[in-house]
């Protein structure tokens, strides 16, 4: 939080009845303003007797977005507002508080003969990093869930999760159809499926117009076109699915991630994780993320299972939406499973670095269990950095002695007897030579 701008404007009787407006600059990366007015409403000093203080100046307070929208209006009742990405006061819409000249509404609604002085305090929260949990990919009543979007949100409450994708079958849920339950960002979604392929288009209310289908893979690039033009972000879903794979050329459509984790572990994901594998080995750099699919609640089946953590600059559905596109994320079995933090230099998972610079990985990983394995995985395979005697943390280093990507995973024996099993996987650190900084996508 920085330090409040105070903003003093003088009214004269002239203007009253007039709709004026204050302008101030929004900084970057702000969070959430809380603005208070103040002004002098009623004659007098307080001692009143037995005639009520009679109201002498009378102020309207607003907020006008940089684009002139309106962002709220709360007449003369309120002298206190605050907005974010996520909350908001009754009267004001949650929005984006992008840099740029901002207006208060002042509606000079009565004005004492002498003018009267207006004092606004706006006070700045500046984003920070955090790690949210969250799913990415869930389903309700209005495709093939049996939840409405308020239970499936409350259910993802009772899980521990801090975010949600409501992702239909070809069922857009728009944000304003959204539940609001404090703590929980719901993301408007679809998952656009088709025949030979299903991806999720989420963050927008329209990733494209008409209807979903498409018979012509020109009509299906189109698809993808619109929802990439439209800032939706777009996730390749469970390419190795039993049912239903993704057979698409993925080399020929946009996309910013790809789901490499699709409910419980087993052998589609597994298949999945080498396909992503041998992008990064063969130097592409792609985002990956996890869904649980949730239609209904059944062994193994619970919304966050996986869970996809990103490191996000607020929990607003846009800076959420950032973290996966930059691999500020990875993906672990369930939100209570082990947390991860991985850095190199002042980077994090995702990022590319300067291998002439910087070659070391920090990790630190908690909420290990007894018997469970963290390896690093660079292109030449999988090295251990430890196996846990006992439940705990670990925190240690890895040196990279070329460049290529470094990512980590957390394995785990879940039950006696059956191999290994990927607890957590993250997205890599990529480790560039000069002038390497090809993407795929
Ligand atoms: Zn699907
Ligand atoms: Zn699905």
């Amino acid at each position: 939080m920085s330090a409040p701008l105070r903003i003093q404007v003088f009214v004269s009787r002239e203007q009253e009845g007039q709709y004026l407006t204050v302008p101030f600059v929004m900084p970057p990366k702000v969070e959430s303003l809380s603005l208070t007015c103040q002004y002098e409403r009623r004659a007098g000093t307080g001692s009143g007797g037995f005639t009520p203080r009679q109201e002498i100046n009378i102020i309207d307070l607003g907020l006008i977005a940089p684009d002139g929208t309106q962002v709220g209006a709360s007449g003369s009742d309120k002298d206190s507002f605050q907005v974010s990405e996520t909350e908001a006061t009754p009267g004001y819409r949650t929005c984006r508080l992008v840099p740029g000249e901002w207006r208060i509404l002042l509606g000079a609604y009565k004005i004492a003969p002498e003018g009267v002085a207006v004092a606004y305090e706006l006070t700045f929260t500046h984003k920070r990093l955090r790690l949210l949990k969250g799913d990415l990919h869930t389903h309700t009543l209005a495709s093939d869930g049996v939840l409405t979007l308020d239970e499936l949100g409350r259910h993802a409450l009772r899980h521990g999760l801090d975010f949600l994708a409501v992702t239909d079958h070809n069922q857009m849920v728009p944000t304003d159809a959204l539940p609001r339950l404090p703590g929980l960002t719901m993301i408007p979604g679809i998952e656009w499926t088709h025949y030979k392929g299903h991806a999720n288009f989420t963050g927008v209310d329209a990733p494209y117009d008409g209807s979903f289908m498409a018979n012509t893979f020109e009509e299906v690039q189109a698809r993808f076109a619109s929802a990439r033009q439209r800032g939706a972000l777009i996730t390749l879903n469970h390419p190795f699915d039993e049912g239903c794979p993704f057979t698409f050329d993925m080399e020929s459509l946009p996309f910013d991630c790809l789901e490499i984790w699709n409910g419980p572990m087993r052998m589609s994901n597994m298949q999945a994780i080498a396909l992503w594998h041998s992008f990064l080995a063969a130097g592409k750099k792609i985002p990956v993320c996890g869904g649980s699919d949730y239609h209904r609640s059944q062994l193994f089946l619970f919304p966050g299972g996986p869970t996809t953590c990103v490191y996000a600059m607020s929990a607003g559905v846009s800076d959420i939406l950032a973290a996966l596109r930059q691999g500020h994320a990875y993906v672990v079995y369930a939100p209570g499973g082990p947390t991860l933090e991985l850095t190199a230099g002042e980077s994090l998972m995702g990022d590319s670095v300067p291998f002439s610079t910087v070659k070391e990985l920090e990790i630190t990983v908690n909420g290990l269990r007894a018997g469970d394995v963290v390896q690093v995985v660079t292109a030449q395979g999988g090295t251990p950095l430890l196996k846990a005697e006992n439940d705990g943390n670990f925190r240690g280093h890895y040196r990279m002695d070329s460049p290529g990507f470094a990512r980590i995973e957390v394995l785990r024996e879940f039950i006696p007897g059956i191999p290994m099993l990927p607890a957590l996987v993250s997205n890599p650190v990529y480790f560039d030579t000069q002038n390497r900084a090809s993407r795929l996508i």
